[in-house]
């Protein structure tokens, strides 16, 4: 029997506002701890929250960017459970009324296709604070500067059907939080976390089976990795007559497996209901239209237009609009040098291999788009080969320096001074009688080594095609 994986995802988007979501302590990380605390956070009785405007606003954005309704009557509520990091004994969050729903983000497929994955709902939410374990002794720490620090969670329909498709998604959601600046993004550094759950069903059923949610995966890799390993795991199971039990499970990235953690609570169990020290969340048409005006063009209309605009294929378009920094590095360079292909093969190729091996980003490197527009410029006018602008562009990213100045003072430039280049073609000639002799026989390969011989002689700096030319001329 074959089988068919129905996937729905669950993620929390750590918010880059300045202050928490309901008080106005500091929302940064890497404080020491508990300082970024006060009695709202630290859940103080007869302390009231208010609801910072910016989170709002940010999730605004994403509701517009992802197709969702947006509720204009909104309602936090308790969920009520106990952690030690969790001081008031409930989280805020929103359940029957959230603020957008319905929506939907477009991945493609790995053929090439594009399928569209159904949000249910975007909601605001508090995040709890950090427990810190202690190696060795039976000791935990808590940390309370995360406690009410704002987040916005993401919940899918069930609308994935492999581990490559739910990696896609979340690849789309990341770059979307980072275009609109609401979210570094950043899986390794838990500003975005995500649960997936996953049942198998008989390919052609139409109803769901028992899902388990997995929990504890920090990269694109490992929720990929954890969903294969989950395939197999109920797969197993269902061949052999036994029964999927609906449970949160753990991904152990070291072992490769998911283990069992808890049996799944029920929204019951959380004794949700409106939050009293909250009014209901009122939004009007004039603040969405305010908001409406402040979005950034997103990624999928970029990449349309690159390909309409630039005569770009759609995998170099994918690539250059990976995000926003690059996508303008590209069209500032255009505005130096105007060749879209030529820039785009530069950036992807050459500059791109030396982010990938620092493991940085493009905003973060010393070459400028101006830099790389000039040195294109220097190798259209012939001042140096293209061998030479990569060895150029290394040092321009090594040093910051332009284009000009390396060429200039390490004097790069090609020679192309007519009387030097014949007079270095006359003495290889006379250094290689029997090269000369062959050629003049009808062996006319001979002159790649003479050229090979001319280009030692000038360390490079020979124009190759005219030198090519100067022999010809010499040897006929
Ligand atoms: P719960 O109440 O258990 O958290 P929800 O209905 O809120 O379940 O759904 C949580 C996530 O699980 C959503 O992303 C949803 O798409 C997904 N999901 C729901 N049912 C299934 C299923 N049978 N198989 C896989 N994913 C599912
Ligand atoms: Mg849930
Ligand atoms: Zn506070």
């Amino acid at each position: 029997m074959e089988f068919e994986a129905v996937i729905g995802l669950e993620v929390h988007c750590q918010l880059k506002t300045q202050s928490k979501i309901f008080c106005n302590c500091s929302a940064d990380f890497g404080a020491p701890p508990n300082t970024h605390t006060c009695p709202v956070c630290l859940g103080m009785p007869g302390v009231l929250p208010v609801l910072n405007k910016k989170v709002v606003d940010y999730a605004l954005k994403l509701a517009l960017s992802t197709n969702c309704t947006i509720n204009k009557k909104n309602v936090f509520a308790r969920k009520h459970y106990f952690y030690p990091d969790l001081p008031k004994g409930y989280q805020i969050s929103q359940y029957e009324l959230p603020i957008a729903e319905h929506g939907w983000i477009e991945i493609e497929t790995p053929k090439g296709g594009k399928r569209r994955i159904g949000i249910t709902r975007i909601h605001m939410e508090e995040d709890a604070g950090k427990l810190i374990h202690h190696d060795t002794r039976p000791i935990s720490y808590v940390d309370l500067n995360r406690t009410g620090t704002p987040l916005l969670e993401i919940v899918s329909e069930p609308d994935i059907r492999t581990p490559e498709e739910a990696g896609e998604y979340l690849k789309r959601l990341r770059e979307l939080v980072r275009y609109l600046g609401i979210s570094d993004g950043n899986m390794e550094e838990g500003s975005l976390r995500c649960d997936a759950n996953i049942s198998l069903r008989p390919k052609g059923e139409t109803k769901f089976g028992t899902k388990a949610e997995l929990k504890n995966m920090n990269s694109f890799r490992h929720v990929q990795r954890a969903l294969e390993y989950e395939i197999r795991r109920q797969t197993a199971l269902l061949l052999d007559g036994k029964q999927v039990e609906q449970e949160t499970r753990l991904w152990d990235e070291a072992r490769g497996v998911t283990l069992p953690m808890r049996g799944k609570e029920e929204a019951h169990d959380y004794r949700y209901f409106p939050d009293p020290d909250l009014v209901p969340l009122e939004i009007d048409e004039a603040w969405i239209k305010e908001i409406k005006k402040t979005l950034p063009e997103l990624p999928q209309e970029k990449r349309r237009r690159f390909v309409e605009e630039y005569g770009l294929g759609s995998d170099d378009a994918m690539v250059l609009t990976s995000s926003k920094e690059l996508a303008e590095f590209f069209e500032a360079t255009l505005k130096g040098f105007n060749e879209p292909k030529k820039v785009a093969n530069w950036i992807m190729v050459e500059l791109m291999k030396f982010l990938n091996q620092d493991g940085i980003e493009i905003h973060e490197c010393r070459v400028t788009p101006t830099h790389m527009a000039e040195l294109l410029g220097l190798i259209e006018k012939g001042t140096i080969s293209g061998k030479m602008a990569k060895e150029v562009l290394e040092k321009v990213y090594k040093t910051g320096t332009s284009p000009g100045e390396i060429v200039e003072k390490e004097g790069l430039s090609q020679v192309s001074d007519e009387d030097t280049l014949h007079a270095v073609c006359q003495e290889v000639m006379d250094e290689n009688p029997k090269e000369v002799e062959k050629y003049r026989a009808g062996k006319k390969k001979v002159i790649g080594f003479l050229v090979g011989q001319v280009m030692k002689k000038t360390k490079g700096k020979a124009n190759p095609k005219r030198v090519n030319e100067i022999l010809i001329e010499l040897l006929g």
